[in-house]
């Protein structure tokens, strides 16, 4: 019989993604193969919650899904993380063509439920734990093929307690929880051995790691260390280049990591810092725990301890009662933070927040208007962000054909440096010229600027390591495909 293959398709954020990486690495240790959606006979759909337009996309693909099931018996529909976390049985109720749902702190049994749905059984696991259990999983499987050559992330924390206001992840997330050090550390190393070069650690609120084990004095019982000391261990792995985080969450810059940024030789120039809002009454009433003054005050230490620090962020606007005032307020401390860029969005209210019940919401229209002056004022500051870059030597990372060259454009390929901005590379798809991989670091000299991403040259013209072997051929194929031969 041949071997079932199975597909994922993820919404959300950068811990949904590694989620569906890791639920991906278990169902090949159960034997089954990766496919495109159209060969595989095992879909699985990551969901997220986190804005009302994510929860409606899931709907209108169970929608769709019907007829890709109905195209080939046997053929099974999974739903993972926020959504089925908070909707759980409810979704095996309203969508007959779902099979099995699992919340997120229940990957690793869904290799077992997938058996069972091959014989027929639907089944709902969501219940949260506390134990560290769900994060023993297996290292990665030889078919397992990442999707981000000498790139990984590396889970260190999942949970949240501080329930601001708007969101929903402690509801679909559960409580703090902390992995050990040692265990973190292990698996950077393995990463490391086997040609990753860089790691993004990843947490809701990622620099809360061990602070609870911390705050109770029983950080040695869990093998918990306090988040700077855990960068400085993972800043000695031999081959680690890069070392980033994310989320951080203000409150917990504490003069070590601060400091960390400024000594220790792989951490990135780059701090993502959520602002969320830069008014003083709406960051109250958000519950962010800080206000603007002490978030300008964590941006210039981070900026002292690394001149060269690139800070972006996110930002809601239309939150319930925000006036002009407190739109203005935001505007102004966009401006002053200096971000090289942003996520923005509209307030979207999320049932079971504190928020949702707020009066004072916002008209859409008036929301609309407020993101495009903000997106405006963003695109501004990315834009002179760029430009002051141009003429700087570098090091990227590459990622495969850029934008421009997948949507028939110029012949490019793209890469991240460790500021992590987009920076597109010319390549010349005719004659032998070496082609950078997906996984390469490649010096570069920034040559030109636009609001999304920088232009740069290889210096020389010859990557200074591989992480991917040799898949030249690949990614000639791809940029040829998409750009035609010839050279920019
Ligand atoms: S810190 Fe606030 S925004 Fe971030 S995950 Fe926790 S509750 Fe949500």
């Amino acid at each position: 019989m041949d071997r079932r293959r199975f597909a994922i398709r993820t919404y959300g954020c950068q811990m949904n993604v590694h989620d569906s990486e890791k639920v991906a690495n278990l169902l090949h240790h159960a034997g089954l193969d990766a496919a495109d959606e159209a060969e595989a006979d095992v879909l699985v759909v990551n969901t997220c919650s986190i804005r009302d337009k994510a929860e409606q996309r899931l709907y209108t693909d169970l929608g769709l899904l019907r007829a890709w099931k109905a195209e080939r018996p046997g053929r099974l529909v999974g739903v993972g993380g926020c959504v089925a976390q908070q909707q759980g049985d409810a979704i095996l109720e309203r969508f007959p063509q779902v099979d099995f749902v699992f919340g997120t702190h229940n990957l690793r049994f869904v290799p077992a439920m997938v058996a069972e749905a091959a014989r027929g059984q639907r089944s709902a696991r969501t219940e949260e734990t506390r134990d560290l259990d769900r994060f023993d999983l297996p290292q990665r499987h030889p078919a397992y093929a990442s999707p981000s050559p000498g790139r990984a992330f590396v889970t260190v924390m999942e949970g949240c307690d501080l329930y601001c206001t708007f969101c929903i992840v402690p509801q679909t997330r559960g409580r703090e929880i902390s992995r050990p050090a040692d265990d973190i550390v292990a698996e950077a190393q393995t990463l490391a051995d086997e040609g990753v070069c860089e790691i993004t650690l990843l947490g809701q609120t990622v620099n809360a790691y061990g602070r609870h084990d911390l705050r109770r004095d029983r950080a040695d019982r869990a093998g918990t260390v306090a988040f700077a000391e855990l960068l400085r261990r993972l800043d000695r792995i031999p081959g680690l280049e890069r070392i980033r985080y994310t989320s951080p969450h203000p409150i917990f810059f504490d003069a070590a990591l601060v400091r960390a940024h400024g000594e220790l030789e792989h951490l990135c120039p780059h701090v993502h810092l959520p602002l969320q809002s830069g008014s003083d009454a709406i960051l109250e009433r958000m519950r962010r725990r800080y206000d603007r003054e002490s978030f300008l005050g964590i941006a210039q230490a981070l900026r002292r301890a690394r001149p060269d620090l690139t800070l972006t962020s996110d930002l809601i606007v239309g939150f319930p009662g925000e006036s002009e005032a407190d739109l203005q307020a935001t505007l102004d401390t966009v401006e002053q933070a200096g971000f090289a860029d942003s996520y923005s969005f509209k307030y979207s209210p999320r049932p079971g927040t504190k928020a949702a019940q707020e009066p004072g919401q916002i008209d859409p229209g008036v929301a609309q208007d407020r993101l495009e002056r903000l997106q405006a004022l963003q695109r501004r500051l990315t834009l002179a962000y760029h430009r002051s870059r141009v003429g700087e030597r570098t090091e990227i990372l590459i990622e495969g054909p850029s934008a421009r060259a997948r949507r028939g454009g110029p012949a490019q390929v793209a890469g991240r440096d460790p500021h992590q901005r987009v920076v597109n590379l010319a390549v010349r798809v005719a004659g032998d010229a070496p082609i950078p991989q997906p996984g390469e670091r490649v010096p570069v000299e920034i040559v030109d600027a636009t609001p999304h991403s920088l232009l740069g040259t290889q210096i020389p013209l010859r990557a200074v390591k591989t992480a991917a072997g040799s898949a030249d051929e690949d990614l000639r194929n791809a940029v040829l495909s998409v750009s035609g031969p010839g050279s920019l």
